[in-house]
């Protein structure tokens, strides 16, 4: 021992960077907004459009925000190996990334996104060891609250359970390779382009 501190290896070598990112972090932390904008900057940026089983909120288009299916066509989409991970998020209702599109922008040499919560990252982990991992986590609590409560599309009950997988979530920032303090929209984008080597 010559005490300095070990330093754990580096998972992808220096200028080697990872072509998949998976984006998590809590409840309204701003992950739609921030990857919406990162989006519209870097078109050539393959956005995983995400299953889910819940229902639309207004103003949220099918294929764009993500696919709204029925219970049955997700048990399908399990069936047939179609989703690289899927989640019950808040409890609630079920949610997935969709396999080809994901292999096929990967083939392509395209850079992939994928916003996911922690149980589908914790997959992805397993499944992609060369994706890196990036949480977005706010200023404060109290700016969680405050912007779960603001933007108002879910009930009291809602907003109480999403508050309670928020705390646990918040606890596993730890096992990303990058923790995102999300103050203002544009500054944390910066920070995703530089992380992703646009
Ligand atoms: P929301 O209902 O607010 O759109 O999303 C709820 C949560 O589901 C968010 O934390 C979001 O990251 C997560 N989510 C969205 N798509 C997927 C997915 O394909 N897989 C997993 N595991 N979580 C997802």
């Amino acid at each position: 021992m010559n005490g300095l501190p070990v330093l754990p290896e580096p998972r992808t070598s220096p200028g080697v960077r990872s072509l998949v990112t998976v984006i998590s972090g809590p409840t309204a932390v701003g992950k739609g907004t921030v990857v919406g904008r990162l989006r519209q900057l870097h078109p050539d940026v393959f956005v995983s459009v995400s299953v889910t089983t819940r229902q639309p909120r207004p103003g949220e288009l099918d294929g764009v925000h993500y696919w709204f299916i029925d219970d049955a066509e997700f048990d399908r989409l399990i069936v047939d190996n179609g989703l690289l991970e899927w989640a019950v998020v808040h409890g609630r209702h079920r949610y997935g990334t969709p396999r080809r599109p994901v292999e096929d922008a990967v083939a392509a040499g395209r850079p992939v996104v994928l916003e996911i919560d922690l149980q589908g990252a914790r997959q992805v982990r397993s499944t992609l060891p060369h994706a890196q991992f990036v949480f977005l986590t706010p200023p404060s609590w109290d700016e969680l609250v405050h912007r779960l409560v603001g933007r108002g599309t879910e009930s009291p009950e809602q907003q109480a359970r999403r508050l309670q997988t928020a705390r646990a979530e918040l606890v596993a920032a730890q096992e990303f390779d990058h923790v995102v303090v999300n103050r203002e929209v544009d500054r944390t984008v910066d920070e995703l382009v530089s992380l992703l080597g646009l």
